[in-house]
């Protein structure tokens, strides 16, 4: 039996704990905040889409953005059904709803966390709270401990690493990980924001705030090049724009844009129609209102709070009536239809990511056991690994496969 010390008691940190303590270790737990998973009482929107029932091999072709050869041996050895089934043996039966993301039967983030916790007090884990680490201690090139804000020790014979990233730092994920890692020497990635709404730069978009378009096609370009295309739900804001397109390109196109400077975004309004049945469709818009002013009628085709805007980018005037359009103006509006663009200048910040990308190099740990490779007795699990996946479950999931890893490897 080790004695076992996990630092944070996020999703990582409480599975982490379960997992050591369920192999016979004494686990002592320890977080800055005053209860658990204070995080996961925030996640998907107070209900907590705790993991995704997709086959796993969906998640390394296209759900995990950062790293997914490195988790091959967490997911697979603690996978999304045995996440499922560790919620239902832990009071927390769970349902299955559109694109396979599962929640808890009762919506309420509350009884995961109140799950884990269940876990952990089966095996015994001693958790303390209001207790914040200020570092990890090595000696003989060995992690022997951690050290308390206050200076107390305490020493333990593997230490666990679970302090999350540093989006919504409100909920105690601070990035203390990553000083922590730094301070002994460990490599960490570059850290942005992920899974984070787009700064634009057109003054035109901020005029839209409050705009949900759905089913539309979002199509983001560097230069020439296409990067990014997908269709589904956005919405603009008073700086940019958001909503589940937005995040899922911001989360693989955000070191793009620190390199590039700016990318330009399309956005197709109405995706379904043909150029010629779009053509069709304004031509008969034109026939039935003939005697009626541009703005009025292209209102037909258009969401309300889009039509002074987009009157405005054709340049057409206002009030010109339907009959007098040329062919020339019909252009312009297909092509705005088809087209409506603007820059993207921009990530927000980590106030509003729902992830943090980057973090302690992959290099650096043992994907087998999650212990840091040149550190013997500390290991490292969750979002304070340089890891991430788009939303729908997954963060959550390779949090409880990397910290259930983490907890069984220790001798
Ligand atoms: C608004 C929002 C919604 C989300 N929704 C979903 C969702 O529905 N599904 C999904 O899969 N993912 C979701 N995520 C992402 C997911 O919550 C995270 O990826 C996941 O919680 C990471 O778990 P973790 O245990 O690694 O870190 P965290 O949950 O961040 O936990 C880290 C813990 O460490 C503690 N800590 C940090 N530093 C110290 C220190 N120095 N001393 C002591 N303790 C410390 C913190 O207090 C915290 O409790 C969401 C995120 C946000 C912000």
């Amino acid at each position: 039996m080790s004695k076992v010390v996990v630092i944070g008691g996020g999703a990582a940190g409480m599975m982490a704990s379960y997992s050591a303590g369920m192999c016979g270790h004494a686990v002592d737990l320890y977080d800055g905040n005053e209860k658990l998973g204070k995080k996961i009482y925030i996640t998907g929107k107070g209900r907590c889409n705790f993991t995704n029932a997709m086959p796993l091999e969906e998640y390394f072709n296209s759900k995990i953005v950062t790293n997914p050869k490195f988790l091959y041996s967490a997911l697979y050895g603690f996978s999304n059904d045995m996440v499922m089934d560790f919620m239902e043996a832990h009071g927390c039966p769970y349902k299955v709803e559109r694109g396979d993301r599962v929640f808890p039967v009762s919506d309420h983030a509350s009884d995961v966390t109140a799950a884990l916790k269940r876990g952990m007090d089966e095996v015994g884990v001693r958790v303390h709270l209001n207790q914040k680490v200020s570092g990890i201690i090595e000696r003989n090139g060995r992690v022997v401990g951690i050290r308390l804000e206050g200076g107390k020790e305490v020493l333990a014979d593997a230490v666990i690493l679970a302090t999350g990233g540093k989006s919504y730092p409100t909920t105690g994920s601070t990035g203390d990980g990553f000083a922590f890692a730094k301070e002994l020497g460990m490599d960490v990635t570059t850290l942005r924001p992920a899974l984070v709404p787009f700064v634009t730069k057109e003054g035109y978009v901020p005029l839209l705030q409050g705009l949900s378009l759905r089913n539309v096609t979002l199509t983001i370009y560097d230069g020439n090049k296409k990067v990014y295309s997908d269709f589904g739900e956005m919405l603009f804001t008073h700086f940019g724009i958001s909503g589940p397109l937005v995040l899922t390109a911001a989360s693989l196109l955000g070191k793009r844009l620190e390199k590039s400077g700016s990318l330009r975004a399309e956005i197709d309004l109405k995706p379904a129609l043909s150029d010629e049945q779009l053509d069709e469709r304004l031509l008969r818009e034109i026939s039935e209102n003939g005697g009626k002013a541009f703005h009025n009628y292209i209102a037909k085709l258009l969401p309300g709070k889009m039509v002074d805007v987009f009157v405005d980018l054709t340049e057409i005037p206002a009030e010109k009536k339907a009959r007098d359009l040329t062919a020339e103006d019909r252009k312009r509006i297909l092509n705005l239809l088809r087209h409506f663009s603007f820059t993207i200048q921009g990530l927000r910040g980590f106030k509003e990511a729902i992830v943090t990308q980057g973090g302690i190099s992959v290099k650096e740990i043992n994907p087998s056991t999650m212990e840091a490779k040149h550190h013997p007795g500390l290991y490292v699990c969750g979002e304070v690994l340089d890891v991430d996946a788009v939303t729908g479950g997954f963060n959550l999931q390779l949090a409880f496969s990397t910290g259930y890893l983490a907890g069984i490897s220790i001798e």
